[in-house]
């Protein structure tokens, strides 16, 4: 069940429905059609030589990484769960928002030119951590829109110390996700993707309020 609640210049769409398994299912075949991606299969030879590939680029030798981490490469997505089955750490809702993350990243690497953003993630940290700071704003919009909380910038850029970025690159991010959340906080949809996603989920939500 979810109920629109309108605010002074803020729009919210208070979603007090638990998330089922189809929600999330649903939401991951959409953007993946819409965005062409696929889920990587760590049994899979070929991709398990793709995710390490990429890690090794980024300088990531402990694999406890791929335990904890979703990571995007290129348009194909390694993700420590299935969509739609809730595991310890990756509730239904963390889910939906990682979908959205990892989509984010597709859609700018296409935006920049795949080849050149995907070099650019994997051997820059500071570019990595910017990249990934935009990502994480997304996040936020759909805490905030969904839940009215959002998690604590600092605490999302401390994240990227798995992904070796330095403290410098931590907190320029802690600084662009504090900046943000006065917008997302005003109802701003700070781009396209977040804008279609925020969309589907509305309708979805208004959808299941029989
Ligand atoms: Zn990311």
């Amino acid at each position: 069940m979810s109920e629109a609640v309108i605010l002074p210049g803020v729009e919210f769409v208070a979603v007090d429905h638990a998330l089922v398994p189809e929600d999330v299912t649903e939401f991951w075949r959409v953007m993946m059609a819409r965005y062409g991606t696929r889920i990587l299969d760590i049994n899979d030879p070929t991709d398990l030589s793709l995710i390490q590939h990429g890690l090794t680029h980024m300088g990531i030798t402990d694999p406890t990484v791929l335990q904890h981490y979703a990571i995007t490469f290129g348009t194909a997505i390694y993700l420590p769960f299935t969509p739609g089955v809730a595991i310890p750490n990756w509730s239904l809702w963390d889910q939906i928002k990682t979908c959205l993350h990892e989509h984010f990243h597709v859609a700018r690497a296409r935006q920049y030119e795949g080849v050149e953003y995907n070099f650019t993630y994997q051997t820059n940290s500071t570019s990595r951590a910017y990249f990934e700071g935009e990502a994480y704003r997304t996040q936020l919009v759909l805490e905030w829109r969904y839940k009215q909380t959002t998690s604590d910038p600092e605490a999302l850029a401390l994240r990227l110390r798995a992904y070796k970025c330095n403290d410098a690159d931590i907190s320029m991010v802690t600084k662009i996700l504090k900046l943000s959340l006065i917008s997302i906080k005003k109802g701003a949809l700070p781009d396209g993707i977040t804008q279609f996603a925020c969309d589907w989920l509305d309708a979805r939500f208004a959808g299941e309020e029989a």
